[in-house]
């Protein structure tokens, strides 16, 4: 049994199941994401864990404890928001001392407390101020500490950066993280941001329609997608149709062009369609890159994206992005130019 234990839940509203045997094992300390995209359930779950909402069926227990017939204040369980939730009339400090003094603790271990908490978050000159005063990547520091003040055994955090522009969002992620495991706090974060997820997980859970399509630390989630749906929705992925020709050999054909498979397709007669998923940051220009595979077609379009060039061409009606690390002493291709691009037969995967 795992720290925080959710087996089989399910939660319908009315007869509209938005939750369906959803199973996830958090341990103790681990900072899991739920990713996925709008509607699929992420926050529902979050809500069951802090028991704002009944599971319709399945179970949730907490360091072994049942937690389904506890009020949302009887499961010590700390909690951020996408929207800064923070009180306004009151102060910093008054902000974070809120939980301490529901929870009955006496005034000078309340100061020190809240001193720990805003040194922790880098805002302790701030104590003073009011929530109007500050911006608003200042006021989700506040709401993480104020959450954590209370030595929560776990801690939620909904879309906590989403408000925020794109630099506060990273420089503040990483804050979170490693707080996070200053603490050892066990985190669950919500977010549909791939990159927010990838990026300070030990593991993430990827959602579809109420469902977990894969659980995994980032780099399976991202090298090994179990599903066509996670392939897709995390980073870019190029999707091409192959047809199989000699399934004992890996063989296939993509258009015209021969390629053989790492993976066995075994599965699959002569003649099958198979899709194939590449990542773009897989392939590059032929005469440039030491691939054992190749695919040639025309260029569609080349985007200068700063750090990398994605050129996109066409190979046998697929459209396939690739990636090459900007070099300014090298020219890129050019629209309507035949190129071709190598990569390794690996990582040319089959989907499901
Ligand atoms: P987002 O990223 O947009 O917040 P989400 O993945 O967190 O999405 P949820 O908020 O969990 O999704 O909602 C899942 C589904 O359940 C949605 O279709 C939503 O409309 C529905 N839903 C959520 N709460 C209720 C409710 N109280 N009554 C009826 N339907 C609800």
């Amino acid at each position: 049994m795992a720290f925080l234990d959710l087996i089989n839940v399910s939660k319908s509203f009315g007869s509209l199941p938005v939750v369906e045997e959803f199973t996830v094992q958090i341990e103790k300390g681990e900072f899991i994401s739920f990713l996925g995209p709008s509607g699929c359930g992420k926050t529902t779950v979050l809500r069951m864990i802090a028991g704002f909402e009944t599971p319709t069926a399945g179970t949730l227990t907490i360091n072994g404890k049942d937690q389904r017939p506890l009020k949302p204040n009887q499961r010590n369980i700390g909690m951020v928001f996408q929207a800064y939730a923070l009180f306004p009339n009151m102060t910093v400090h008054d902000n974070v001392a809120f939980g301490l003094k529901v929870a009955g603790m006496a005034k000078p271990d309340i100061d020190k407390r809240v001193k720990e908490m805003l040194a922790l978050i880098k805002l302790d000159h701030l104590a003073t101020r009011f929530p109007y005063q500050m911006s608003g990547g200042q006021q989700q520091r506040v709401a993480l500490a104020r959450a954590i003040a209370v030595k929560p055994q776990v801690l939620l955090l909904d879309e906590p950066l989403s408000a925020l522009d794109a630099k506060i969002r990273v420089s503040l992620r990483e804050e979170i993280r490693a707080i996070q495991q200053q603490l050892g706090i066990t985190t669950v974060f919500v977010t549909h941001d791939q990159e927010e997820a990838l990026s300070i997980s030990d593991r993430i859970v990827v959602m579809n329609a109420g469902r977990a399509d894969q659980i995994g630390s980032p780099f399976e989630i991202y090298n090994t997608p179990a599903t066509r749906f996670v392939a897709s929705f995390v980073g870019t992925l190029n999707l091409i149709e192959g047809k199989v020709v000699d399934p004992d050999n890996s063989r296939i054909m993509i258009g015209d062009q021969d390629v053989t498979l790492k993976q066995s397709v075994t599965a699959y007669k002569p003649g099958d369609t198979v899709s194939l998923a590449l990542r773009p940051e897989a392939g590059s220009l032929a005469e440039s890159a030491k691939g054992d595979t190749a695919l040639t077609g025309e260029v569609i379009s080349v985007h200068f994206l700063g750090s990398v060039v994605r050129t996109r061409m066409n190979v046998a009606g697929n459209t396939i992005s690739f990636d090459m690390f900007n070099n300014p002493r090298r020219t890129s291709p050019t629209v309507g130019e035949r190129v071709t691009i190598s990569f390794k037969a690996s990582d040319l995967l089959v989907l499901p």
